[in-house]
């Protein structure tokens, strides 16, 4: 889906904003609610999409798909959000909410059978590495910048961004994490893999700063 790699207006930096507008007599176009910029597709075989741009001036411009995502990632800061959890720290802030999305997680994990801790089982007794990844529930994941925050029937457990080891997608579906042993798997359907790891890209910087933990991040 090119809009979850079009997270971001390259043009005028407003998140969420690109839709793809089909239409029956012209190509499909992308499209920024905010600034009404547009872009139509190309594919030049054996090579990367081309995508022509049309601002609201109407000057248009060409380029291929990965120099319009080095635009989209360009000078990106995160926004926090304006949301008030009982649960978050002095200095901790809320920056982003998924939609609903499905937890997996492997089946060694506690998390499936009774933990009733607030931060989510990191320690393995054994090694899990291979083992396979049963569903968990439905809720939505929140990022603040020291943790994750699932919450699944009003209920949030966490995780300490200095504790993940790593951070990646898979398949372009999945949003995986590895938490101490643990492998954790979130089903991502509307928003943007790509999105994600650019935040929490980011704020791995100052968790290395704070902590001395780095998390590593795969390609983004
Ligand atoms: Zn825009």
């Amino acid at each position: 889906m090119i809009t979850t790699l079009f997270w971001r207006c390259p043009i005028c930096k407003k998140e969420d904003s690109i839709f793809v507008k089909r239409s029956i007599f012209k190509s499909n176009r992308l499209f920024c609610s905010n600034c009404h910029s547009y872009w139509t597709i190309r594919r030049i075989v054996g090579k990367d999409y081309v995508l022509k741009l049309t601002d609201t001036f109407g000057n248009s411009r060409e380029m291929s798909l990965s120099q319009w995502y080095k635009m989209i990632k360009k000078d990106f800061v995160p926004t926090k959000k304006d949301i008030n959890l009982r649960e978050i720290e002095k200095g901790e802030d809320i920056y982003l909410i998924s939609n609903r999305i499905k937890l997996f997680a492997q089946k060694e994990n506690p998390i499936l059978y009774n933990h009733n801790e607030k931060e989510f089982p990191w320690k393995a007794c054994k090694d899990t590495h291979y083992s396979y990844i049963k569903y968990v529930g439905w809720g939505n994941l929140l990022l603040s910048n020291e943790r994750l925050f699932w919450n699944s029937n009003n209920t949030l457990t966490f995780f300490w961004l200095k504790k993940i080891n790593s951070v990646f997608n898979e398949a372009n579906v999945f949003f995986s994490i590895w938490y101490g042993d643990y492998k954790y798997k979130f089903r991502f359907y509307k928003d943007s893999i790509l999105k994600w790891l650019n935040y929490i890209g980011w704020f791995s910087e100052e968790i290395f700063r704070k902590y001395k933990h780095k998390i590593r991040i795969a390609n983004y």
